[in-house]
């Protein structure tokens, strides 16, 4: 499938690292101008600009903290006033706060909470105000497996996901009437960061219940969310689309 984002401007939050990092790459590798997202990592956001330029595209670092709503719509009026628009929105930005529930301190709930869901209503609000101007535009959020199953020691990271789709099926009510999508990407296990600070035993847990017997890569889910991206997709807005290995079907 070749799928050509020519003259599209792309905002991945979380992009300087991980998932977020060779989502940009695709979406640059298939023309579209990408604003890499960061919240500390500047050097790391400036790595993946260099890969989105060795991939034949091109793109720009962008600081900003998407918890900071002040912050996210700074960021949007620079996008604005430099590009006039955002075609695409990748809510990618996410953090895990793990531990038992019942020793849960309310620090990590709230912080977790707002990077994750916070964080993606501040930047799906800031780019959508552009989207409905434009009449067109995709918002595509990552959520995670973990979001439609639970999973026990995780409570506020998956209620960040859970709460994720359901943003996600509002906004795609919302805004259909202004041609914008909106869908929600559910990874399973993916081999990044955030799965490499997993202790041995359990990412051994992991491993027995995939069907693929496998974790997937990065690259598997920059697939899935430039196909959601593309003009094939248009017709597609509310979905929650899984890729996890089968771990939850
Ligand atoms: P990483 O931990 O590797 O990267 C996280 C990214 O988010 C970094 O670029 C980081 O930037 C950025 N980030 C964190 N907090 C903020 C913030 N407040 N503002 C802006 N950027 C921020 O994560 P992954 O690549 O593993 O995960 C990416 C997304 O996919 C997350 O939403 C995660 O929940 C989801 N996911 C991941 C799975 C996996 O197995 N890896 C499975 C299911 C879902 P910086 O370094 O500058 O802080």
């Amino acid at each position: 499938m070749t799928i050509n984002l020519e003259g599209q401007v792309a905002l991945v939050t979380g992009g300087s690292r991980g998932i977020g990092r060779a989502i940009s790459v695709r979406l640059a590798e298939q023309g579209a101008f990408v604003y890499v997202n960061y919240r500390s990592g500047e050097e790391a956001a400036k790595e993946t600009v260099a890969a989105c330029q060795a991939a034949g595209g091109d793109g720009q670092a962008l600081g900003f903290d998407v918890g900071s709503s002040e912050s996210v719509d700074e960021a949007v009026a620079q996008i604005k006033s430099e590009k006039g628009k955002i075609d695409i929105l990748v809510n990618n930005a996410g953090i895990s706060k793990d531990g038992l529930f019942i020793r849960m301190k309310d620090e990590d709930w709230h912080t977790t909470l707002n990077i994750n869901l916070n964080g993606s209503f501040y930047v799906a609000r800031a780019a959508a105000k552009l989207m409905m101007k434009a009449r067109t535009g995709t918002i595509i959020n990552i959520s995670s497996v973990v979001g439609e199953m639970g999973n026990a020691g995780q409570a506020p990271y998956v209620s960040s996901k859970a709460g994720l789709i359901g943003l996600t099926k509002s906004l795609a009510r919302e805004l259909a009437s202004r041609g914008i999508t909106v869908n929600a990407i559910t990874p399973g296990f993916i081999e990044t960061d955030m799965t490499a600070a997993l202790d041995e035993k359990l990412q051994e847990e992991h491993l027995k219940a995939i069907p693929l017997s496998r974790y997937g890569k990065p690259e598997e889910i920059a697939g899935a969310v430039s196909f959601l991206a593309s003009p094939d997709a248009k017709y597609i807005t509310g979905q929650v689309l899984g890729v996890n290995g089968g771990m939850y079907m």
